[in-house]
């Protein structure tokens, strides 16, 4: 069996001193392939530089909208550069998050845009950040021309309608260990419309370990498999079964190698 963590901060405090061990133990639990997720082009570079040491690893390149405010020209320049890496399936995690606004929302959209454009340009997909922003960032998608780049809308919190316009509006689904939680019973929901060939799963670690290990502080990638458990449960499937449509549906989607 093999699952992929399509969403995960390796880069970050916790988990930055420790890559190879976490990989392992990764692997262990037959999450074999790993995508590590940039936050700012700093952020973005370190990431690269983990995927190009670890075989099954790969990276994802993009400015959080919570660094909005930050942007200049010179770090779009950049980001196009860094996203021709031949380790980076994806651009982003980048969006909208009105949970916070740590950047003027007005910012935010035109990061946004920004990012859409350069997937498109470069023919990759794109990993959508949006909290509390699902109207506006539906909004941006709606205005945005034709064809939009391949998109996932990942740590889905949304309701099961919202999941229905994202899938009409041909975008995936990823889900973090959130929706294993007492009180999710809104993302389970939500799981529950959302096709195989459109869902994929995530960590979004060091964040939100799954149940049942909910207490281990720090998430990784390993933990995913309880994830996976459960949503195969959901879905009334074996584990096996739900795990091969899943990872083929995730190697579709970032042209990840057989
Ligand atoms: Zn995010
Ligand atoms: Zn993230």
């Amino acid at each position: 069996m093999e699952l992929i963590d399509t969403h995960c901060h390796l880069t970050f405090k916790p988990l930055v001193g420790r890559v190879r061990d976490v990989l392992e133990r990764s692997k262990a639990a037959s999450v074999t392939t790993c995508i590590t997720v940039g936050t700012d082009i700093e952020d973005s570079k370190k990431a690269i530089a983990f995927a190009e040491k670890f075989d099954n690893l790969y990276a994802a390149v993009g400015i959080h909208p919570h660094e909005a405010k930050t942007v200049t020209a010179e770090s779009i320049e950049q980001l196009k550069r860094l996203a021709r890496h031949p380790k980076v399936v994806a651009v982003g995690e980048t969006g909208l998050d009105f949970h916070y606004n740590f950047s003027p929302r007005p910012d935010q959209m035109r990061l946004f845009i920004q990012h859409l454009q350069i997937a498109k340009q470069l023919n990759l997909p794109l990993i959508i950040h949006s909290r509390e922003a699902f109207d506006a960032t539906m909004e941006v998608l709606e205005q945005f021309g034709r064809p939009l780049p391949e998109i996932v809308f990942h740590c889905f919190s949304g309701s099961a309608e919202q999941a229905k316009l994202v899938l009409q509006r041909g975008c995936c689904i990823s889900f973090t260990g959130v929706v294993t939680f007492k009180n999710a019973e809104k993302t389970r929901n939500a799981a529950s419309v959302v096709t195989l060939d459109r869902l994929m799963l995530e960590t979004d670690c060091p964040y939100m370990s799954p149940e049942p290990m909910r207490k281990q502080k720090i998430n990784e990638p390993a933990l995913m498999l309880h994830t996976a458990k459960f949503l195969a449960e959901l879905k009334g499937m074996g584990l096996d079964d739900f795990a091969q449509q899943v990872t083929a549906t995730t190697r579709r989607f970032f042209n990840l190698p057989v």
